[in-house]
């Protein structure tokens, strides 16, 4: 006998598990997560967080307070950029503002907060939405069967055991996950490529910033490579190394046998400046790897974020692509959990996550080639995409959406050659996705009783159907499917009832004409189009829903 029943067993309460618990909450599925440590992150690692991470922070109501704290952490819409030393020459600017250019594919900003301060502000919303967290607790043992998991935690300081029983596990247990191991599922990819560290120091080192609002500073010296970022009031920061010395044959173990001299002498060749007086206050290593995971699922358990899939930092993309997977998953499992969708829903998962993330990890591994490793070009790498390509652009191709007849994605290969024949599944600038379904639904600024808000925060906990001002058919459907199928449904008429449309871009921003209509699902994809209102019927929509909810498909006269 189990001691206790959860619907959701969340192994690591890091920044993916953490953030999954608080998607399922939002979703009303009140998820057990166990962490080994002893509370959230104490070591900055990730802050670049994505236009789209934010987009997801937004729905759950922490948007504000987290740009609120990046604020008081980090400079805002900096620089990425390539210099030989901090206080010495500059190479180039990969992206000379954060957020230039990109404000208008969605109603969020591209910011930096550190996981230490992040993982704080989900930790509370989580638990205010109903999470059980348990940190200084591990889990040492599972056992699956076909209608659950059960598994074996023990707390770390008192040694008392009990035994868990879940009907679905989430395997958000970082880069060396143990349970993808347990359930034999391999890595895939390019394996380790160097032995990296890095420093966390305290010094000020203002005077080297010589006032440039810069963001991520990468190094290229004879001597090392890797890269700088800095906190306010800049007196703190850290220098990741990933090799040293002669780049045609550099020495890739940064880590084996480090001393605190030698790291002192690494960041000293980083700042390039020995006047400024610096500290080491931790060192951490890690291996710089890009492999994604050969299933996302077995059976009622899924991995989730490093666990998935890892990537050098270089993009900033390894905790928001986690921050995806849980966005995707969590709907999935809340529905099936309730019994509105059928269990295949949740093979989508891998279906649609896979690959996007493999996608994403080739492109870190681009970057990682072209800012910090060119000695690792290759012919059959992945020519570098445009970021929002990444952070917005994958296409998901699976059950869970209708697909249109001939509308293939385009696949864009643009920006700074990374050499690359290697093909990348289907990606493309969000302004051309168009409300075709497989893509992300179009942010644009609508009005809400004359108040200004995105499309996007008509996305909630269900399906939403967004119509145009003429579609009273679809909608008068949507609503007796939904009934039917004893699922809730959001039904907005853009241009109509108390939402209007003040520069008149909604129809094409989403492709369809005024009679027409698109079904989002709650991770702000969309599912299905209908671009006119000729096809109106209940039966209609109810059969689309029925299919993308991998429902028997039991169609009635409409
Ligand atoms: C220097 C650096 C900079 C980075 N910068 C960025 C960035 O700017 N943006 C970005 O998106 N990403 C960045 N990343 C990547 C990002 O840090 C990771 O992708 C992210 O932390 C992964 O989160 P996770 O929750 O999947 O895994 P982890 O953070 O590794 O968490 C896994 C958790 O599982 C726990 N755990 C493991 N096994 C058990 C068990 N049996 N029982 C209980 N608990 C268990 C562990 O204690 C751990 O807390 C960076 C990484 C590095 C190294």
């Amino acid at each position: 006998m189990p001691d206790i029943e959860v619907p959701v067993l969340i192994v690591g309460g890091s920044l993916v598990g953490m953030s999954t618990a608080m998607l399922l909450g939002h979703h009303g599925i009140r998820a057990r997560v166990v962490e080994h440590h002893r509370g959230t992150a104490i070591h900055p690692r990730a802050a670049m967080i994505t236009q789209r991470t934010m987009e997801v922070l937004r729905t759950v109501g922490i948007e504000q307070i987290v740009m609120q704290k990046s604020d008081e952490q980090f400079v805002q819409d900096g620089a990425i950029m390539a210099v030989e030393t901090l206080a010495g020459k500059e190479l180039t600017y990969f992206i000379a503002n954060l957020n230039e250019g990109v404000r208008d594919v969605s109603p969020s900003a591209r910011i930096f907060i550190t996981q230490s301060l992040l993982e704080p502000l989900l930790k509370q919303r989580a638990e205010a939405l109903g999470a059980d967290l348990r940190f200084a607790t591990e889990m040492i043992s599972f056992v699956e069967n076909r209608d659950g998991v059960t598994a074996k935690i023990r707390h770390r300081d008192t040694g008392q055991e009990e035994t868990v029983r879940a009907r679905y596990m989430i395997a958000a247990d970082g880069a060396h996950s143990n349970i993808r191991d347990l359930l034999g599922i391999r890595m895939l990819g390019h394996g380790v490529f160097s032995k990296s560290i890095t420093i966390y120091f305290r010094g000020d080192v203002s005077r080297l910033l010589r006032g440039r609002s810069l963001s991520v500073m990468y190094v290229v010296n004879p001597a090392l490579s890797g890269f700088f970022r800095i906190e306010k009031p800049f007196t703190s920061g850290f220098l990741v190394v990933h090799w040293l010395g002669n780049p045609n044959n550099p020495v890739t173990d940064v880590s084996n046998g480090l001393t605190n001299e030698r790291a002192l002498e690494y960041l000293r060749c980083g700042l390039g400046d020995d006047s400024v007086p610096v500290e080491i206050e931790n060192i951490m290593h890690w291996d710089a790897t890009a492999d994604t995971a050969e299933h996302f699922q077995r059976g009622r358990i899924f991995l989730a974020g490093d666990a998935a899939h890892v990537m050098p930092p270089s993009g900033g993309f390894g905790g928001n692509t986690g921050v995806q997977d849980a966005h995707n998953i969590a709907w999935k499992l809340a529905m099936v959990l309730k019994g509105q969708a059928g269990p295949d829903l949740l093979a989508t998962y891998d279906a649609e996550r896979r690959p996007a993330a493999a996608f994403t990890v080739e492109q870190a591994y681009s970057r990682y080639v072209l800012r910090s490793a060119p000695y690792l070009k290759s012919d059959n790498m992945q020519a570098i995409a445009n970021d929002l390509n990444i952070e917005f652009g994958y296409v998901y191709d699976s059950r869970g959406i209708i697909k249109e007849r001939g509308n293939r994605a385009r696949v864009e290969r643009e920006g700074g050659s990374g050499g690359g024949n290697a093909a990348a599944p289907p990606n493309e600038n969000p302004r051309d996705s168009k409300g075709r379904p497989g893509t992300r639904a179009p942010h644009l600024w609508i009005e809400r009783d004359g108040r200004q808000i995105s499309t996007l925060d008509l996305f909630d906990q269900n399906f939403t159907l967004l119509a145009g001002r003429e579609a009273e058919g679809w909608c008068h459907s949507a609503r007796s499917a939904a009934t039917r199928l004893g699922i809730g449904i959001d039904i907005h008429r853009i241009g109509a009832d108390n939402l209007s449309d003040p520069t008149a871009t909604f129809l094409e921003a989403y492709g369809i004409s005024s009679t027409g209509a698109v079904l989002v699902r709650p991770d702000g994809f969309v599912a299905w189009r209908a671009k006119t209102g000729e096809a109106a019927s209940a039966g209609e929509i109810s059969d689309a829903l029925s299919s993308v909810l991998c429902r028997e498909v039991n169609r009635r006269s409409a």
